[in-house]
């Protein structure tokens, strides 16, 4: 089995998620005691929030590369980025280290693409639908239509995102927001929808929504574990 190297604590509220969906999930391929091998390096959010919100991205990678290197020299065999907006500086911290990097995008397109979907909709922070990192890879390397929320809405989901639910604060409210964004999307063609942030599936579940979910942090664990198993 190979070491996972967890990048996390943006939040901690959807590191704890990866590392309990992990575990389960090696124990349910594995049976007995089996749990994974792993090291998590976790961050101040507060630190990273504010200097996401500044704009200095260089900042941001140079933090985030060290913590990389640091993985890497804990013994850690690939790297998994536990937040789809830090994955903006993605490139970099593949430059920093010699292990492989599992991109949140690519396990989250081969599950949209081998449910035959073509036009996705992305919900994630400002960062995440509007910037070209992400999108731009779902687009150009996979093949997928994405859409994204009308400029209100991203406002909406970008201000859930970090005031609730970084902040551990779930609201029947903000539920019921998400469910109409989701709903405008699927009459704007989209045929499922990307939570493309790791906090969004602690209160948006299936059930919660009109479209199919593609629930990231979900989707990025078992793509590790899968990793960490071949
Ligand atoms: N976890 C979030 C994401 O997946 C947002 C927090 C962050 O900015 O890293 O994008």
């Amino acid at each position: 089995m190979k070491t996972i190297g967890l990048i996390g604590g943006m939040s901690w509220e959807s590191s704890l998620e990866y590392y309990r969906i992990i575990n389960e999930e090696i124990k349910k391929r594995l049976g007995g005691f089996h749990s994974a091998k792993c090291l998590m390096y976790s961050v101040d959010f507060a630190e990273i929030e504010r200097l996401q919100h500044r704009g200095e991205w260089d900042q941001l990678t140079w933090i985030l590369s060290q913590v990389a290197v640091r993985l890497e020299a804990g013994g850690a065999d690939f790297l998994v980025l536990c937040t789809n907006t830090m994955h903006k500086v993605a490139p970099a911290l593949e430059a920093a280290v010699n292990i492989p990097l599992l991109h949140i995008a690519d396990p989250t397109a081969e599950r949209i693409k081998a449910c035959e979907i073509k036009k996705v909709g992305l919900l994630g922070t400002r960062f995440t639908m509007e910037d070209d990192f992400y999108r731009g890879r779902l687009e150009k390397k996979h093949g997928l239509e994405v859409l994204v929320p009308e400029e209100d809405d991203r406002k909406l989901i970008h201000q859930v995102i970090y005031y609730e639910l970084c902040d551990g604060n779930l609201q029947e409210e903000s539920r019921r927001k998400f469910r109409t964004v989701i709903e405008k999307l699927a009459q704007a063609g989209a045929q499922g929808v990307i939570l493309g942030c790791t906090e969004i599936g602690l209160l948006v579940k299936q059930k919660d929504s009109p479209l199919p979910i593609f629930d990231t942090t979900i989707i990025h664990a078992e793509a590790a574990v899968d990793y960490a198993l071949s």
